[in-house]
């Protein structure tokens, strides 16, 4: 099963379960426009390469179709076509005026020069033109992109309303304070809200950590200050645990010796420097396997990094009590049904990563308006946006007795089946 195979799975449950018109059913199930583009770029080398690129706009009854754009060698249609309708249930679960779309473009962006990167990003803002603009398309950052690339694209976008075309910017070019962390800090609210809810301190909760990228990297910054402790942290070059944390089934815990945490400062130098976990090295932690690394026990588990990349065989065997997952559609079918009966909750995807797309959506508001909100406001009105959010979800999951992700399933699309419903499409 691909991630747009299980995107569609969860839907048709949620569709069961509300009762929604069946055209709207089957408008929800199929992207409104695909759209692929293959263009040339003259690299630094002097080399020309030919590069494809996706823009895939799933929805936009409810607002201008609004996403990310991926940069990375495993991007394709049906990964993009997944992420955007995951986009529709995310901006209609927040009560934002956007529908959902998604792009990208299949490179490894650690395989070329910033340099190249932004060549390519210049030619792709060229072909994307025609199709996005700010109350058709907007499209923002996502893995492997960055304001920087943001930034070219949205200056080589034509015409003069640029400023909206694209959120995730940086400030000097009308982006928005607080829209870099914002995905990691939406990702911690929506915990503390959690927590809240079900009665317990976050402070000094255990977690592993699989990605430190943007959203991985600025939750666990903001959870170090929240006085969480990380026993675990993982990306593509590598999992790291502390030494004396047993990860082995059946092997007798030993007593934790020389540290009681891995240090987020000793992360934040090293991913500065390195741009990644590889190399990383600390007196009382161990480098391991995947598998190894999601056997270790802990609070809560933050999958950060790639879809699918919780299993059946690391469900199984996991450690936890909470999933939160920062990436999209971490936990694959067979590990969720593995998860729910062993009890651990998931916090889901278009809940818990929605923090991203809701500051984009405060950018995007700021330049319309030409207002600019200082850091604070942003993170105030993020957290209103995302406690207010996971209190409707744990009324749903009351009511309905269901999981996290089908209450925000409903919630999502009964707003948007209400909305095909007034404007009678
Ligand atoms: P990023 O490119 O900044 O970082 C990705 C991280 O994942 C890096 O630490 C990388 O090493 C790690 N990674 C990549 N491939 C891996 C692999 N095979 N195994 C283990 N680790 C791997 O990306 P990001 O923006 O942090 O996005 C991460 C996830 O969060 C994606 O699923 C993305 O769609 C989702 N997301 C991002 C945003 C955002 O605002 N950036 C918003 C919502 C959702």
């Amino acid at each position: 099963m691909n991630y747009y195979q299980l995107f569609l799975t969860q839907l048709e449950e949620a569709i069961e379960v509300c009762k929604i018109d069946s055209t709207v059913a089957q408008t929800l199930k199929l992207p409104m426009n695909e759209i692929i583009i293959h263009f040339p770029v003259k690299l630094a080398s002097g080399e020309t390469k030919i590069f494809k690129g996706y823009r895939v706009q799933h929805n936009n009854i409810l607002g201008p179709f609004k996403g990310g754009l991926r940069f990375h060698p495993k991007v394709h249609l049906e990964e993009v076509k997944a992420l955007a309708a995951s986009m529709t249930i995310k901006c209609a679960l927040q009560n934002l005026p956007f529908g959902g779309g998604k792009g990208g473009i299949k490179l490894d962006p650690h395989q070329y020069k910033q340099e190249d990167l932004l060549r390519i990003s210049k030619q792709f803002s060229k072909r994307l033109a025609p199709y996005i603009g700010p109350n058709r398309d907007i499209p923002a950052p996502d893995m492997g992109t960055n304001s920087k690339i943001i930034d070219v694209m949205a200056n080589h976008y034509p015409g003069a309303h640029h400023k909206s075309v694209y959120t995730g910017k940086s400030i000097v070019f009308g982006g928005s304070e607080g829209r870099l962390e914002a995905t990691g800090h939406g990702l911690v609210y929506c915990l503390e809200s959690y927590f809240n809810q079900v009665g317990e301190m976050i402070r000094g909760k255990t977690y592993i950590i699989q990605g430190l990228g943007n959203v991985g990297f600025h939750a666990a910054k903001y959870l170090d200050r929240l006085g969480c402790v990380m026993v675990g942290c993982g990306d593509h070059t590598g999992y790291y645990v502390l030494d004396n944390f047993s990860v082995d089934e059946g092997k007798e815990k030993e007593k934790r010796k020389n540290l009681d945490h891995i240090s987020f400062h000793y992360i934040e130098e090293h991913i500065r420097k390195h741009r990644s976990l590889a190399g990383f090295k600390l007196d009382g932690i161990k480098k391991v396997d995947k598998f190894s690394f999601f056997k270790t026990e802990c609070d809560m588990v933050l999958p950060c990094a790639m879809e699918m990349e919780i299993t059946k065989e690391i469900a199984s065997e996991i450690q936890t009590k909470l999933i939160v997952e920062g990436a999209n559609g971490p936990v694959d079918k067979d590990a969720e049904l593995i998860l729910t009966e062993r009890n651990i909750v998931i916090l889901p995807d278009i809940l818990a990563n929605s923090g991203g797309v809701v500051v984009s959506y405060f950018e995007w508001l700021q330049n319309n308006q030409f207002q600019f909100w200082k850091e604070e406001e942003v993170n105030l009105k993020l957290r209103e946006k995302i406690s207010e959010t996971v209190l409707r979800v744990f009324h749903q999951v009351k009511h309905k007795k269901c999981s996290f992700r089908m209450a925000c399933y409903h919630l999502a699309i009964e707003r948007i089946n209400m909305v095909y419903k007034q404007l009678e499409i």
